[in-house]
């Protein structure tokens, strides 16, 4: 956290001077688009900017209209776009539709119902149908004064050049390890937990928050880190008892999510083991489990390490293909056991 401003936020020191120094200049653009991994910390950056413009003062008062109606989520002139479910089917729509970014456009070209500033936050500027893109881009094209637009999207490529280049771009590299382990330990973490979750963060600050707010989340990513070791380190038939595990009686399917996650571990896991036999241990993300990824290292040599990261691969290609996920991840024990 940056200490003696209250912009609440860990590292991306120069995007926060940077956006501070246009308020102090009156220099704000009418359009910013931040890019970075999800988790990384463009929402409490945009949010935090969007305060500060509202109540006029770098360091929000926290007692003016602005700040009191924003902290309690219903400030007026704050809008906030981003993936919505089907209300019919409950799942995840698939972009955000023309007629979002229309009515968006209708919202704002009123005036500011509090009399400062009028700012929306995209949230997945890269998951914009084709006609929302368009629609997006006239309003770009249109800018109106007093009114921000704050796109976040996880990579500037993946978002429409005519629709980027209408923005200034702000990249969200990955923040430092001990800063996040210095925040968390500010939230009241112990050494070892601080550690572990900064470790385990990857540099993206609200990975580790997430984990350190709900510890059961962090206790289902161990069970998972746990099945991966304890293949490793049983014999076939142990392997395929721990893959059972992730699946009810007679099923052999997973949930995009819960497959996501498990691939995703298992990967960082194997990347880890590389690390260590490179000599590179220190860079590890699994560090709560240093000691058993050091003994799967030198079991295994680079090229089986390697061999075993692109079965893994392979593995979840293969589930695109429609097998099943129960069938893929036992081919992939199997695969950690050949030679
Ligand atoms: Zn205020």
């Amino acid at each position: 956290m940056n200490e003696g401003q209250a912009w609440p936020i860990v590292g991306h020191e120069n995007a926060v001077n940077f956006l501070k120094e246009s308020i102090r200049r009156g220099k704000v653009a009418h359009a910013y688009l931040f890019a970075g991994s999800s988790g990384i910390g463009k929402s409490i950056v945009a949010e935090s900017f969007a305060k500060s413009l509202f109540c006029g003062n770098i360091d929000p008062c926290r007692e003016c209209i602005h700040c009191r109606y924003f902290v309690k989520g219903i400030h007026p002139d704050f809008y906030r776009l981003e993936l919505g479910k089907d209300e019919e089917t409950g799942k995840e729509k698939k972009n955000i539709g023309v007629g979002e970014i229309r009515e968006l456009r209708e919202r704002l070209s009123e005036g500011a119902l509090l009399g400062s500033y009028k700012v929306a936050i995209l949230d997945g500027a890269e998951m914009l149908s084709e006609g929302a893109a368009n629609a997006l881009l006239k309003v770009l094209e249109e800018p109106r004064p007093k009114t921000v637009f704050i796109l976040l999207a996880s990579d500037v490529k993946s978002v429409l050049p005519t629709i980027a280049s209408r923005t200034q771009i702000m990249r969200f590299l990955p923040v430092r390890r001990l800063e996040i382990y210095k925040y968390l330990l500010g939230l009241g973490s112990e050494r070892k937990e601080a550690e572990d979750l900064a470790a385990l963060s990857g540099g993206l600050a609200g990975k580790a928050i997430m984990f350190k707010k709900n510890p059961e989340l962090f206790d289902e990513y161990k069970d998972r880190v746990n099945s991966f070791l304890a293949i490793l380190e049983s014999d076939l038939n142990g392997g395929f008892k721990e893959i059972g595990r992730f699946f009810g009686e007679k099923k052999n399917t997973l949930d995009r999510a819960g497959r996501n996650k498990i691939f995703s571990a298992w990967h960082s896991l194997l990347r880890d083991i590389l690390l260590i036999k490179g000599g590179m241990g220190g860079h590890i993300e699994n560090v709560f489990v240093f000691d058993r990824l050091s003994r799967a290292a030198v079991k295994f040599d680079i090229t089986k390490s390697a061999k075993l990261i692109e079965s893994l691969l392979s593995a979840r290609a293969s589930i695109d293909a429609n097998v099943r996920d129960r069938l893929a991840l036992e081919n992939f024990a199997v695969s950690a056991k050949m030679g």
